[in-house]
């Protein structure tokens, strides 16, 4: 059986500075669980006040002589690193499957794949960050873009390499230093980028990882030295982070958390549109924070679709993440199991009707996973603690609607702004909604894909900054104009 395999994933020790891993056992002990067995895999010790500082201390040294090389020799390293991500992808996989329970199936194809693609686009982009020329009659102006300096990154832990990768490539592209703190729940791939990025040519000191809790994040967040910090996770800890960034003014990306409206008009091509709900729902074992949990589903298309929603959503094979064949791994921990088991007793309490799902599965071999099954409720009503609330797992939510203009008002009224999505085959339609809704990053007639050359990020309380694309260079560098007098000086004194 599967579960009889040995899982040790142990890192040779839990932090990684100044291009070598280091260890401080004085720190707090943190245990990297398999989901789907409950058993420790690895075990790390959060960063101590000396391992933050020497931390801080390497990326102060390595910085300056970072940011004075040409971005084209620091794309060069990016751009191997970005080659090196894919020949370890299957081994990162692994430690990704057991790191948070998600199914090979995906962690093969999106994880270690999305990270080598975001080396790859700043490795390009490294070399094309030029300024402007603004001319003032004789005299002219000069813009260019300077790092911010020393960065941190603090994770959330459903996709532990590729939200190190998305902060650490734009800032490293930048000419920045960069330290990342992973989520204490998902150690271990972090380590592998440091030991990816040094084997790259990355100068030591320029790619740090600190383990610990929320108060290394927080220690990290209020450091005097560190110039910016990027956070992916909820929105109590980015209200926390915000608030403990104002003490030293530091530049703030905040990525958070989303309850995204997906809006299903009567014309929508059912399959795809059906195809997109359950992507938008189930993929990650709904830990996504992106996902279009709230289902607004036209009255004329609603009773095919929910019925090729309830086929499709049976077949979906839940199991043993590490078998590739799996579809749906188990939640990443007993902890976030209970809070999807919560809202579904709340969902049912408050009248919204159970059509699919709604149970812990004990999985004969792998009777100590998170294991849940994906849960549809329909008529469900927008007061609903399901229609509010981010679950943060596989709990899709059906909302009836006859009107554009009802449902866009009601898609809208939510403090989140992550995500939103239509299907509909009239394309003046699809912009004309789009164009109403609250929403940082939309899709027309897909869900959930998120290339690098895309910007990803939220509105309202779904956060601040950009993630991607050449927005992310605005959120990893400062502009420096430079006014360049040709005539003399005009001084009325
Ligand atoms: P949390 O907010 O609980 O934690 C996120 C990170 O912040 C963790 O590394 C955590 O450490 C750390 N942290 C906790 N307290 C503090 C603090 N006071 N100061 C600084 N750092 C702190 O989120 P989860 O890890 O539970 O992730 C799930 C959330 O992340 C969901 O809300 C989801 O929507 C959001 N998310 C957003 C994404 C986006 O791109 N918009 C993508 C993925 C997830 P520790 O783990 O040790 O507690």
């Amino acid at each position: 059986m599967s579960h009889q395999k040995p899982y040790k994933v142990q890192p040779s020790a839990s932090h990684y500075i100044n291009g070598a891993y280091v260890e401080d056992t004085a720190g707090t002990l943190i245990e990297s669980r398999y989901a789907a067995t409950n058993e420790v895999i690895a075990k790390v010790y959060g960063a101590t006040p000396n391992i933050i500082e020497h931390a801080v201390k390497a990326a102060q040294n390595a910085q300056k002589e970072w940011a004075a090389r040409p971005g084209i020799e620091r794309g060069r390293i990016l751009l191997r690193a970005a080659e090196l991500l894919r020949q370890r992808n299957d081994e990162i996989a692994r430690i990704e499957t057991l790191d948070t329970g998600k199914a090979m199936q995906e962690t093969l194809y999106v994880d270690a794949v999305s990270a080598a693609d975001n080396f790859e686009y700043f490795g390009h982009i490294a070399a094309t960050l030029t300024g402007e020329h603004i001319p003032l009659g004789e005299s002219f102006a000069l813009t260019k873009h300077e790092p911010v300096g020393i960065c941190a990154g603090i994770g959330a832990w459903n996709y532990p390499i590729q939200v190190a990768s998305w902060k650490a490539a734009p800032a490293l592209a930048c000419g920045n230093a960069f330290i990342f703190k992973p989520s204490e729940v998902t150690p271990l791939s972090a380590l592998v980028l440091a030991e990816i990025l040094t084997e790259a040519g990355l100068p030591d000191g320029l790619f740090n990882v600190v383990q610990g809790l929320g108060d290394v994040g927080a220690s990290l967040t209020a450091h005097p030295e560190i110039d910016k910090i990027s956070l992916t996770g909820s929105v109590p800890t980015g209200a926390r982070v915000m608030a403990g960034a104002a003490e030293s003014l530091k530049l703030v990306t905040l990525e958070l958390g989303g309850k995204s409206p997906l809006i299903i008009f009567d014309d929508a091509d059912l399959e795809n549109a059906v195809s997109g709900a359950l992507l938008g729902n189930f993929y990650s074992t709904g830990q996504v924070c992106s996902n279009g949990t709230r289902v607004f589903v036209q009255s004329g298309i609603k009773e095919a679709f929910t019925k090729r929603l309830l086929e499709r959503t049976a077949k979906i094979k839940l199991g043993d993440p590490l078998d590739e064949e799996t579809q749906m791994g188990p939640m990443v921990s007993a902890k976030q199991r209970d809070i999807a088991l919560s809202y579904i007793e709340k969902g049912k309490a408050e009248g919204a009707e159970l059509i699919f799902g709604g149970n812990a599965v004990t999985m004969q071999g792998l009777e100590n996973g998170h294991f849940i099954e994906p849960t549809i409720f329909a008529n469900v009503k927008d007061h609903m603690s399901i229609a509010r609330e981010e679950i943060f797992g596989p709990v899709l939510s059906i909302l009836d609607f006859d009107e554009e203009k009802d449902v866009i008002a009601r898609a809208n009224d939510c403090e989140f702004g992550l995500a939103a999505g239509v299907f509909t085959r009239d394309i003046a339609r699809a912009h004309r909604v789009i164009g109403e809704l609250q929403a940082g990053t939309c899709w027309i007639n897909n869900y959930n894909i998120t290339p690098v050359g895309v910007p990803f990020g939220g509105v309202k309380r779904s956060g601040m900054g950009r993630e991607n694309a050449k927005a992310a260079i605005e959120h990893y560098s400062q502009i420096k104009s430079i006014y360049v007098e040709m005539g003399d000086v005009d001084a009325p004194y």
